[in-house]
């Protein structure tokens, strides 16, 4: 059960309310987010909600008994939808495309990277400066001192920036320097992690696990929101499947899933779905007839020599063609 309170609830209100939640023998747990407060209760006892959801200082009340809450459209039927500042939104209808490099590289990369998305109206670059790889021997990323380089000059450009963080140690030092916090796959069920960006104030895209069910990923975008986040995006980035003639299995049926279960806007990440630069195009254009919010892929000048994810990236040209081809069938969707 979802109880959400009024921002003037009084204090003998909400002793009231914890009095009639403990008759019931339900456990409660308080949220405060950044827009509202809410208190969750668990508990196996039925009875007529609307004796609460008619006491003075309740906002709303609704039975969700699913594991995941704050995050079910069961509670919030209309979309979320993110907003990153300067006329960028994501979700709730608005379309949002994010493209970079799988790693930073150098200063020369970013410019150039730069250059490629104002010369196609892309706003949101990725790339990574922590990165999780296979092998200890690969190339790591640059770091902070790159994160603050990148930021600079993106944020010159009027381009927001989505990286991923590692660990909760590198939140405080990224936050002044990033526009959407990356989860990665290898990191959807670090519960240590979505506490601590449960707690700030900045948008988080949480990645599926490479094993991870629906479900779970929901579980962990409700870590997040518990915590006081409500800025969550959740990204299909492929599984593993015992198929192995491609990387990853890019699960479409997801993303209609998501769309389905929660409020909270979807993005498909085909680069890693696929992990084929000759297919991450067609993969796209799919995640997008199957709901997607936004798409977010790996690009690069020469992807032959990008230092990691080559294979999977695409070129300027190929790029160009895809953000033309993503707005024309997200508005043929949206014209359905
Ligand atoms: C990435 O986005 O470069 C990345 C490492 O993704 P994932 O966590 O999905 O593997
Ligand atoms: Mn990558």
């Amino acid at each position: 059960m979802i109880i959400q309170l009024e921002k003037d609830i009084t204090d003998i209100q909400r002793a009231t309310l914890e009095a009639k939640l403990q008759s019931v023998s339900y456990q409660t747990t308080e949220v405060a987010t950044q827009f509202s407060e809410y208190i969750i209760g668990v508990g196996k006892k039925e009875f007529d909600i609307r004796a609460i959801g008619t006491m003075p200082g309740i906002r709303d009340i609704h039975r969700v008994s699913d594991a995941y809450k704050l995050v079910s459209k069961k509670w919030k039927v209309e979309d979320t939808q993110i907003d990153l500042g300067d006329g960028i939104k994501i979700g709730g209808g608005s379309f949002a495309m994010m493209a970079g490099p799988c790693s930073i590289e150098s200063e020369e990369q970013i410019e150039s990277t730069i250059a490629h998305l104002v010369k196609n109206n892309v706003r949101i670059m990725r790339g990574g400066v922590y990165k999780p790889r296979s092998s200890p021997y690969s190339f790591r990323g640059l770091g902070i001192d790159g994160l603050k380089l990148w930021y600079k000059k993106a944020s010159e450009a009027g381009i927001k920036i989505i990286t991923e963080v590692m660990m909760t140690e590198q939140i405080d030092d990224m936050i002044e320097y990033i526009d959407v916090f990356q989860v990665g796959a290898r990191n959807s069920q670090n519960f240590n992690l979505l506490d601590a960006l449960g707690k700030v104030d900045k948008p988080v895209m949480l990645k599926r696990g490479i094993s991870g069910t629906i479900d779970e990923l929901l579980q962990s975008a409700e870590y997040i929101f518990s915590n006081g986040n409500e800025k969550i995006m959740l990204c299909e980035r492929g599984i593993r499947t015992y198929e192995n003639s491609y990387r990853n299995c890019m699960d479409l049926n997801a993303i209609a899933m998501l769309k389905e279960k929660s409020h909270l806007p979807v993005i498909a990440d085909p680069s890693h779905g696929i992990g084929v630069r000759r297919f991450v195009e067609r993969i796209a254009l799919a995640s997008v007839m199957a709901g997607a919010d936004g798409v977010i892929f790996e690009v690069h000048e020469c992807p032959e020599k990008a230092f990691s994810d080559g294979q999977q990236t695409l070129s300027y040209e190929e790029a160009e063609t895809l953000f033309d081809r993503l707005r024309k069938t997200f508005e043929f969707r949206e014209n359905l």
